[in-house]
């Protein structure tokens, strides 16, 4: 009997960790992506890379975590750029106000099995002696890290013996279980995979009308990050304002928030911005917001020398949850996207719930709220990285 294939479509982040669950199940897995190699174009080149369990809903917390504990077996711990930075997040707080929301947020993850505690202002300090003397004091959650996603991905893939990539291929139209490409060949599979970010839904045969297809869309939401210099490393947490996840939940205005992270190579991403509905190009006015936002918190950081800006546009649906599960009405075809800022984190545990979905294995997590034919929530919204 011919082994069950499957058509990967985007090589991102996602698409990659799906080969590697469908391959070590003994799927055959071809993956098709439009860029020149995996997780070089797309929101995974373009993310921050912080791998983040917090405070919200707990299917999306459970989904975090998850990514996270799989992240940390997969991938050697402080390593470089190839591995998993244990540097832990720490949530500041600028008031007392602020300081008592995240000792409900402790309390609530103590709940779900995550372990943080609250730092008072002078521990603060000793913590991380760049940042403003005059915080009141943060939530710190120690086994979140940073991935370089680029680099990971690349990883992941030639660590799965047997995938056979097609870079530089561009697929044109989805059926169930049925690819064209943009040459007009045609492929078919026991199983396709749209992974493929922010074209999640654009190629999808005959499904312009049907009514979950209105409803489930993909938003751009767009994010300026810039980069230091090497030798800026004055900080060794993923650092990020208490208020970020306002900012998160938005659906019509600008946000913009402090979150810093540390990259091994001695240097710090800085960001970051919101706006929905669009990804264009970078705007000084917006870039200076974020950094005059992240001076805020450190002090001094403004003057560091800055490599490189750029933006990104994160996949938001309109309910804020990702989907995963077969396009409604369809058997063969399965979608795996719509993650926001938080897909770098959940890429694994997505990919392991899609696998064993595909192969009909008792599933880890609840697939039921990340199935995308469940009922479309009609209020906007979405969460951070
Ligand atoms: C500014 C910003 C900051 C972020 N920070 C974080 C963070 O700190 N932590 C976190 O967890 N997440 C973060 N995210 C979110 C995270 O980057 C994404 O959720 C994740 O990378 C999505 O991966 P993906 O593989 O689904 O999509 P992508 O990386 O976009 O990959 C999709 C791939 O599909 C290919 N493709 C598209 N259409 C086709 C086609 N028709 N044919 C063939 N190939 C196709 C594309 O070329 C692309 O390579 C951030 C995102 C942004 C924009």
């Amino acid at each position: 009997m011919d082994r069950h294939h499957v058509i990967i479509i985007g090589a991102g982040i996602v698409g990659v960790s799906c080969a590697h669950q469908l391959i070590q199940r003994g799927s055959r897995v071809t993956l098709i992506e439009a860029g020149p190699g995996p997780g070089v174009q797309g929101a995974t080149a373009a993310g921050m890379g912080h791998i983040v369990v917090n405070d919200g809903e707990p299917e999306i917390l459970k989904l975090c975590l998850r990514g996270r504990e799989m992240w940390r077996q997969l991938l050697d711990e402080n390593v470089g750029d190839r591995g998993y930075w244990n540097t832990g997040t720490l949530w500041l707080a600028e008031d007392e106000e602020q300081m008592h929301g995240l000792e409900g947020a402790r309390d609530r993850l103590h709940s779900a099995g995550v372990d943080s505690h609250t730092v008072q202002a002078s521990e603060l300090f000793d913590l991380e002696p760049a940042l403003n003397r005059d915080l009141a004091g943060g939530l710190r959650i120690p086994h979140d890290g940073v991935v370089y996603a680029p680099k990971v991905t690349a990883r992941l893939l030639s660590q799965t013996t047997e995938v056979e990539s097609r870079f530089g291929t561009r697929v044109t139209r989805v059926g169930d279980g049925l690819v064209t490409l943009e040459d007009g060949t045609e492929m078919k599979a026991d199983a396709v995979v749209i992974a493929s970010g922010i074209s999640l839904l654009d190629n999808l045969a005959g499904e312009e009308d049907s009514p979950w297809k209105q409803n489930l869309k993909i938003l751009p939401r767009e994010g300026h990050l810039a980069i230091t210099a090497r030798g800026t490393g004055i900080l060794r947490h993923h650092v990020v304002e208490a208020g970020y996840q306002k900012g998160a939940h938005g659906v019509v205005e600008e946000a913009v928030a402090c979150a810093i992270l540390p990259r091994p190579t001695d240097q710090l991403c800085l960001g970051s911005s919101r706006r929905p509905g669009r990804a264009g190009a970078v705007d000084p006015g917006v870039l200076k917001k974020v950094i005059d936002r992240c001076e805020r918190f450190v002090p001094g950081v403004r003057r560091l020398p800055i490599l490189r800006s750029w933006t990104g546009a994160r996949a938001a649906t309109m309910d804020g949850k990702p989907l995963i599960g077969p396009v409604p009405g369809w058997n063969r075809t399965w979608l795996v996207g719509g993650f926001e800022g938080l897909g770098i984190t959940q890429a694994p545990a997505a990919a392991e719930l899609l696998a064993q979905r595909i192969h009909a294995e008792t599933c880890t997590l609840d697939a039921g709220p990340w199935d995308p034919g469940r009922m479309p929530a009609l209020s906007a919204g979405g969460r951070s990285d």
